[in-house]
């Protein structure tokens, strides 16, 4: 699905955050997302909608305070959610432990133009991530 995308596609600012709204912030990712939805032990219950993003594109305005981190498995990925209302907007991943995913779910629909949603087979981790483009957002992170 990256593969498809264009190289360098115009970026726009999403903005998004957890229920409560002490967690806030701003996502630079095209209009038109391309989001994988896993099905891993984790995403499965909360169904996350992953937009996996460069560290770079990611601003966290407010709530740092209020983030608490759940690990588990190999302890890479930092699961953080808002601890007043629970919800996880945004993670590090452990596919890209350099970068951010971001709930999709958890943006504002006004800058979303289009979702394009791809399974991504989680539950077996390992061969999944393969499939992986190895620059976090699929497309050109210029940090390298
Ligand atoms: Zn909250």
């Amino acid at each position: 699905m990256y593969a498809e995308m264009a190289p360098n596609p115009e970026l726009v600012t999403h903005r998004g955050g957890c229920h409560c709204g002490r967690v806030r912030f701003e996502v630079d990712a095209p209009a038109r997302l391309d989001v994988l939805d896993c099905n891993c032990s984790i995403c499965r219950l909360t169904g996350f909608l992953h937009l996996i993003v460069p560290a770079s594109a990611f601003r966290l305005l407010s709530g740092e305070s209020e983030l608490s981190e759940y690990r588990f498995g190999t302890g890479v990925a930092r699961h953080l959610f808002c601890r007043v209302c629970g919800i996880k907007s945004f993670y590090i991943p452990r596919s890209h432990p350099d970068g951010v995913d971001v709930n999709v779910r958890a943006l504002q629909r006004e800058t979303i133009a289009a979702i394009t949603s791809t399974a991504f087979d989680g539950e077996h981790w390992e061969q999944g991530a393969a499939q992986l483009p190895a620059s976090a957002g699929g497309w050109n992170d210029e940090r390298g």
